[in-house]
């Protein structure tokens, strides 16, 4: 006899196995038992339907509806744990198991704590479950499901079947809320929900009218079980009885994975053992491993202090905090400190004064022509009164001025500000009257343009009609012997990005950061003096350091895309063949232009990319290009352009990557405590990208720059004591690269500018008439997956 399946819940087990078991035993014997003369009077099944049948049509029925009704009012919470695949559309059933069992020692502090709160082990190893959810999603309000024996009356107790009833465990969390008093809290919830348990939760799902989600379980999207029954004599005596028969007993677990994660804990004499069932097409198996680590961590930091805060309390391994930490923060590189950007191009011009430095169209500069040109210019901003400390407007076409024009601010000591001529006239003007800028350098086919924006008595140096005045002045002897070098520490560029608030900001950026953002990017992604790079990028984006920087100072050659051809594909391509070039950097949408048009025809190209989330269709065709080296840099203005890089050719698990030279980066939750590997949270930068913070915002600039609570004192010492909070989410591969995981806010990114959808509702709120707006980013279709701003 050979029995394959029995499907039964936990309370019909030993039932059918003392059933099973003694004809078993008959049949070793050879006796059968005798068949009864007569079937005595037994409780049916139907007769459980009868019974619930008339409790749920009644006044009772009607009670425990409107208590579930209640209880699963407002919102309900759907779990926010991010997964190492996309969710499909429709869910599947796979299911996976992964298991730890706990020490004796710490099974047997966790009992004592149970028995010291009063509270069962049910109770607790729930309330550690959802403490880990909460510290792993940030959620305060969680629901998780867990199964009722569903047999509300002795008489159905000897009755094998299948009664369990699932019910919703709500509660909320507080971040300051110990933990000993939060198992009360888990408690009360556990129980109100027993109580209410005769009520079917299909149908409960029926009175809720849930909107269909097939990509989710509805209500909860966990789930918990606590089995005690191995402990029970009865079925430990059976297995004995088992063995005595030459059978053998085996833990069997079901796999199928009806929910997102299925938490079931085991009790047997010494310890506890539990079982973390997965969605294998939603998680890894490491990514579950590393929740039981955490579990396990959690509950040995609750065991000897069940008095910390829900989110105090500890659940990175002392191997996790060294990984990242330590390991995965491991950048610290030389970068020339004591240097401005300029110098390193001079200091470059003296090595190759003869090769191309600069192209536009059909003109070009030597390294000594760019390098005597922007001296003018610098001697002739000086006499105009640029120091250290100084804004200049610089609002110019791209042209070889662009290039001039930046340097030349930078070599006076100033610093410089982006102002696109493209840009509406009332962001130009806020951001010259924001930031008190009253010295521009222009160009004069922009005269009029600038005569609409710039304040009365601002001093406006036109680089074209200008320039016989400024190469006079270089000539002078005076010039520039009075005047204060800038140092490491000076500014070197004010950039505005939107705010929240409605007033964009202006982020201030010193050389020490830019020199250290540039020295990086030269050894990776990596530049040589062999290599031509093309820029396309406008002065508004901090990206465009790199384009233009980052040549200049390696002896390489910078071409400088046309603005009409900035947008264009087959433009670009022109220009790729035309100048032989090698690197190019542009936000995903750029490269898009490329993908829509076919490829790129095996050019070697090295392709720098970011500036908004890589899109899955553009990192696939990236891949599919053998000739292409792909490199996805992270980062926002306020750490100095890049803070993350990753090449795609590699295989990296993080589309981001690792953090460039001497950068840290740390996935944080609210309380800014370090969350462990796998987990999502914030992404915060420190290091020496840190910019100063922003313009005339000391109160901003303090909330989120904060001091670094994870600064070893070497960091310290280094001056690398603050980190920057980007409001992006982010978590760490198991092989310590990053991924960019969506926003904490409602920022968007079109077609690279950073928008925050606040500003632009402040402004519409202001039109007489508009009581109150909503403006968000959606991706149309059917104008081939663009951003749109719907307002
Ligand atoms: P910005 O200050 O304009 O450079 O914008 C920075 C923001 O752009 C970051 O905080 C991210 O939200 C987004 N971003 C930049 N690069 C990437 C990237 N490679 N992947 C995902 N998001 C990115
Ligand atoms: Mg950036």
């Amino acid at each position: 006899l050979t029995l394959h399946h029995i499907i039964c819940d936990g309370s019909s087990v030993p039932l059918l196995l003392t059933a099973l078991l003694d004809a078993c035993e008959a049949l070793s014997r050879n006796t059968m038992p005798p068949m009864p003369d007569s079937q005595p009077e037994v409780t049916r099944y139907d007769d459980f339907v009868r019974w619930e049948q008339e409790l749920l049509a009644g006044e009772e029925g009607e009670a425990h509806r409107a208590w579930w009704r209640q209880q699963l009012s407002g919102d309900l919470p759907l779990l926010a744990l991010p997964t190492n695949r996309p969710r499909p559309a429709v869910q599947s059933y796979a299911g996976k198991t992964c298991s730890i069992t706990l020490a004796p020692a710490l099974s047997r502090n966790l009992k004592t704590l149970a028995q010291a709160r009063e509270v069962s082990h049910a109770v607790l190893f729930l309330a550690l479950f959802k403490t880990l959810l909460y510290r792993y999603t940030g959620q305060q309000d969680l629901i998780i499901g867990t199964p009722a024996a569903g047999r509300p009356q002795e008489r159905f107790d000897p009755l094998p079947g299948y009664f369990i009833n699932m019910v919703a465990i709500r509660s909320q969390v507080a971040a300051d809320q110990p933990f000993a008093r939060y198992l009360t809290t888990v408690q009360a919830a556990l129980v109100g929900a027993l109580d209410h348990s005769v009520y079917p939760f299909p149908r409960l799902v029926a009175d809720l009218a849930i909107s269909p989600d097939l990509s989710r379980s509805p209500v909860f999207q966990v789930y918990y079980a606590f089995q005690n029954f191995l402990r029970g004599e009865t079925l430990d005596d059976l297995v004995g009885r088992y063995h005595n028969l030459g059978a053998e007993w085996i833990d069997g677990l079901h796999q199928e994975g009806e929910f997102e994660l299925a938490l079931e804990v085991f009790e047997s004499h010494e310890q506890f053992t539990l079982h973390l069932k997965y969605n294998p097409e939603l998680y890894d198996r490491a990514t579950i491993a590393g929740f039981l680590g955490h579990y396990r961590t959690l509950a040995a930091d609750i065991a000897a202090e069940p008095d910390k805060t829900l989110s105090a309390c500890e659940l990175l391994t002392p191997e996790d905090r060294h990984r990242v930490l330590t390991e995965w923060n491991n950048t610290v590189a030389d970068y020339p400190r004591d240097q401005c950007l300029h110098e390193l191009f001079s200091a470059q011009a003296r090595r190759t004064p003869e090769a191309t430095a600069l192209v536009f169209g059909d003109r070009q500069l030597s390294y000594r022509e760019l390098d005597e040109r922007t001296t003018a210019l610098a001697g002739y901003l000086q006499n105009r009164g640029v120091r250290p400390e100084t804004l200049v407007g610089i609002c110019v076409e791209r042209s070889l001025d662009m290039v001039i024009g930046l340097l030349g601010i930078i070599k006076a000591g100033g610093a410089y500000l982006p102002l696109d001529p493209e840009y509406p006239s009332e962001r130009l003007r806020y951001m010259l009257e924001d930031s008190r800028t009253t010295i521009l350098l222009s160009q004069s086919a922009l005269a009029e343009r600038l005569s609409a924006i710039v304040p009365q008595g601002a001093d406006i140096i036109y680089l074209d009609r200008d320039w016989p005045g400024i190469a006079a002045a270089a000539s002078q002897p005076t010039i520039g012997a009075s005047s204060p070098a800038a140092a490491p520490d000076n500014l070197v560029y004010v950039i505005y990005t939107s705010g929240s608030t409605g007033k964009p900001k202006g982020v201030c950026v010193e050389h020490r950061q830019l020199v250290n953002f540039i020295t990086s990017m030269g050894r990776e992604p990596g530049l040589t003096a062999a290599d031509r790079l093309l820029s396309v990028t406008s002065l508004s984006f901090d990206i465009h350091t790199l384009e233009l920087f980052l040549p200049l100072v390696t002896g390489a050659r910078l071409v400088v895309a046309p603005t009409a051809a900035t947008a264009d594909a087959t433009a670009l391509k022109a220009c790729i063949d035309r100048h032989g070039i090698s690197v190019m950097q542009a936000t995903p949408s750029t490269w898009s232009l490329f993908k829509a048009q076919g490829d790129l025809e095996g050019r070697q190209l090295k392709v720098l990319c970011g500036g908004e989330a890589l899109p899955p269709g553009l990192c696939h065709w990236f891949r599919e290009q053998p000739s292409l080296t792909v490199w996805n840099l992270y980062g926002p203005t306020e750490t100095s352009v890049w803070s993350a890089t990753g090449c795609l050719n590699t295989g990296a698990r993080g589309l981001i990557g690792r953090p460039i030279n001497n950068t840290r980066i740390y996935i944080v939750d609210e309380q800014l405590q370090l969350v462990p590997p796998g987990v999502m949270g914030e992404i915060t930068i420190g290091g020496a990208g840190v910019t100063r913070g922003y313009l005339n915002r000391a109160e901003l600039t303090a909330e989120r720059f904060p001091e670094n609570p994870h600064a070893s004192w070497e960091d310290r010492d280094r001056g690398w004591s603050r980190i920057y909070r980007t409001g992006d989410y982010g978590c760490w591969r198991p092989d310590g690269t990053l991924d960019c995981l969506g926003r904490v806010d409602q920022q968007v990114k079109i077609r690279g500018f950073r928008i925050e959808p606040e500003e632009i509702e402040h402004c519409l709120n202001s039109f007489p008439g508009i009581q109150t707006s909503v403006v968000v980013a959606k991706v149309t279709k059917a104008e081939g997956n663009h951003h749109q701003l719907i307002a």
